[in-house]
């Protein structure tokens, strides 16, 4: 600050003492211990009506007016260094402060589970592994050849229909059924055959208790010399039994499918009442739990195969039925909600 003022010029800038004001300010700056001060001195030192301030709007030399601005960018930088030394002084006072208080209750993680279809897959490929079988994960966008054709369905069956069945186009489809396996695997490897597929399979089915349009099935395929219809249900019986528990009871009721002959289809002893009846299996003590039969020997002729060397049968369930029958969920439609409620009880 100019030390000899200027007579014409205000008094406020020549009674201002820069060095004096610089001094002031700087010690009030290293006595703030708080962010709280530090802003309090930044206003009055600072601030709009502050005498600094006010100098510099009536300053009428240069001189004056470089002095000033040297004093305004001094304290400045100065405040900015206090504040941020101040930060990080309270940053660790509160990092020090807040220590972990190892007496509160902690927060809760909670564990997912399999899904209930996905814990019918491992068990079901961990049973037919064990009986020598080989696992078979197939596409599931097919052709007509394969879905339908090549499995001996009838020209005029109704699952052809586009009301049954999702298209893709004339000749393409999402698969109705695990069943095309049979005839890739019969197609890439010569008998004898031990071979499950499992995957998703598509219906056009409306949404309801028991329907839904996606579903799983595992499907069985054995081909070798002389099987019969007893080694097709001695196999079923183990596959329920590693399924639901050894108590469980099977029966198989005769049944029509394109693709075996004869077909049948197993029922498992009800797991809800232990099969003395009740409302879930509508009172008979038995639930279905698939389709099954012996190799149709037009399907072997199909895939060039003599059918009077070879004999096979062929299984399927859905996964999701299985899962309802060991779990006993009512209904298919938890298995497929967002709403987790059901499925966290498995
Ligand atoms: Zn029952």
């Amino acid at each position: 600050m100019s030390s000899k003022p200027d007579r014409t010029e205000p008094i406020t800038v020549a009674a201002v003492d820069a060095a004096g004001l610089q001094d002031e300010a700087l010690a009030a700056l290293a006595g703030a211990s708080t962010l709280a001060e530090l802003t309090e001195l930044r206003t009055r030192y600072l601030g709009r009506r502050s005498e600094l301030k006010q100098a510099l709007r009536e300053v009428r030399d240069r001189e004056t007016g470089m002095t000033l601005n040297a004093v305004r960018e001094r304290l400045e930088q100065a405040f900015a260094e206090r504040e941020t030394q101040l930060e990080r002084e309270q940053l660790e006072e509160r990092l020090t402060a807040d220590g972990f208080d190892v007496t509160l209750p902690g927060e809760e993680l909670r564990i997912g589970t399999l899904h209930p279809t996905t814990q019918i897959r491992r068990i079901v490929e961990d049973a037919f592994l064990g009986l020598g079988y080989e696992i078979r994960d197939d596409r599931e966008v097919e052709t007509v050849e394969y879905n339908f054709d090549k499995l001996a369905f009838a020209p005029t069956h109704p699952t052809r229909s586009p009301r049954d069945t999702l298209f893709l186009d004339e000749n393409t489809l999402l698969r109705t059924e695990t069943s095309p396996s049979q005839i890739h695997q019969l197609e890439e490897h010569e008998p004898p055959v031990y071979m499950v597929s499992i995957g998703r399979v598509y219906r056009r089915d409306d949404i309801d208790a028991t329907h839904y349009p996606i579903f799983h099935q595992f499907e069985g395929l054995a081909v070798d010399r002389g099987i019969t219809l007893a080694d097709l249900k001695g196999t079923l019986l183990r596959v329920a039994r590693v399924l639901f528990g050894d108590d469980r009871r099977v029966r198989f009721r005769t049944h029509f499918f394109p693709f075996t002959e004869p077909s049948i289809e197993p029922d498992v002893s009800c797991g809800i009442c232990g099969g003395a009846g009740c409302r879930t299996c509508k009172f008979t003590g038995w639930t279905e739990f698939g389709g099954a039969g012996m190799v149709d020997p037009a399907v072997f002729e199909n895939v060039g195969l003599d059918p009077e060397k070879w004999t096979g049968f062929a299984f399927g369930c859905g996964l999701e039925r299985g899962a309802q029958l060991r779990f006993n969920i009512a209904e298919v439609r938890p298995l497929w909600s967002p709403d987790l409620r059901v499925l966290r009880q498995f």
